[in-house]
């Protein structure tokens, strides 16, 4: 089977360097020549090209661009391939892109592989980064089932755990765990930098440590990625912004009152909800 990946950065690096081992043989497209050299000679790749016409003969192509390019590649894509070709994405947000890709090329699903590092480009790319970790799936109704097999097949190779889900469940439910937390810790930073007296910043950065490394880690990343995230999630990302600010009134208030039972009966509530989050 020959497979598809349309740009070679962290994500579409590591799916090829998974894939190709597998007997899978590798066509990748990136935006930059070197980009391209780099996949042949590091033998990711099989063969590449910064031009889509190399897709003609793929069975299934992965879009792994930044989130803004995967429907304008998509439309730029379809010249140059059959019919029965399955196509596929990895963008993290799936409601918009699922929709404008349904209405052009039915033969589409829409998927996330959840997994990441903070780095990117192709020399981010590594083994086994699906290995373990969910990769969901957003068919919808007139999704053909022939192309969801092939796609989970292909994800399953890889050892990710694989969920079926609707576009908007995913996306509200990634706006829970991923999207509100950006936000919820760029407003930590925002906040501390707020302090009026540069004295008692300057005393909070030499004593912040490891509660202030996790909590900040996710807010004081790539801004760009952050306003992907608004831009490309924005109503499920107000709502759970909007769940969050009257989670933080009623601590206020709890707090404003002594009605230490209170906060304390929330606290203890966090506390065991916490696992379940995590793996
Ligand atoms: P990335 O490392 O920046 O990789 C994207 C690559 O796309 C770039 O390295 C670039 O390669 C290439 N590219 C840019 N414009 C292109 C074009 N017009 N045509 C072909 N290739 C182009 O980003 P990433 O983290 O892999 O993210 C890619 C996608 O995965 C995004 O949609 C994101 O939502 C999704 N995702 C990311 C993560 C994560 O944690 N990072 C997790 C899950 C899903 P060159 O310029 O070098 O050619």
């Amino acid at each position: 089977m020959k497979i598809g990946i349309v740009g070679l950065g962290l994500i579409g690096g590591s799916l090829a360097l998974d894939l190709r081992p597998k007997g899978y043989r590798i066509l990748g497209v990136s935006r930059k020549e070197e980009t391209c050299r780099a996949a042949l000679h590091r033998g990711i790749v099989d063969d590449a090209s910064t031009n889509l016409s190399l897709l003609a003969t793929a069975d299934a192509i992965f879009i792994c661009s930044p989130i803004s390019l995967i429907v304008p590649i998509v439309k730029e894509l379809i010249p140059h391939v059959s019919a029965d070709t399955i196509l596929t994405d990895v963008g993290s947000v799936k409601t918009p892109i699922v929709q404008e890709i349904n209405e052009i090329w039915p033969n589409f699903v829409g998927g996330h592989p959840m997994a990441g590092t903070a780095e990117s480009g192709l020399d981010a790319a590594i083994s086994n980064l699906f290995a373990g970790r969910p990769y969901v799936l957003t068919p919808v109704e007139t999704t053909p089932p022939e192309a969801v097999k092939t796609v989970e097949e292909i994800a399953r190779s890889l050892g990710s755990q694989i969920y079926f889900c609707t576009p908007e469940d995913h996306d509200r439910a990634v706006a829970w765990i991923s999207h509100l937390p950006v936000m919820v810790s760029a407003g930590l930073i925002a906040s501390c930098i707020g302090e009026t007296d540069g004295k008692v910043v300057k005393l909070a950065q030499n004593l912040a440590s490891s509660g202030f490394k996790d909590t900040s880690r996710v807010g004081g990343g790539n801004p760009e990625l952050g306003v992907m995230m608004a831009r490309y999630n924005r109503g499920a990302l107000l709502r759970s912004l909007q769940q969050y600010r009257r989670t933080l009134d009623k601590l206020i208030a709890d707090i404003e009152r002594e009605d230490w039972d209170s906060l304390e009966q929330q606290l203890k509530e966090t506390q065991q909800a916490r696992p379940d989050f995590l793996p």
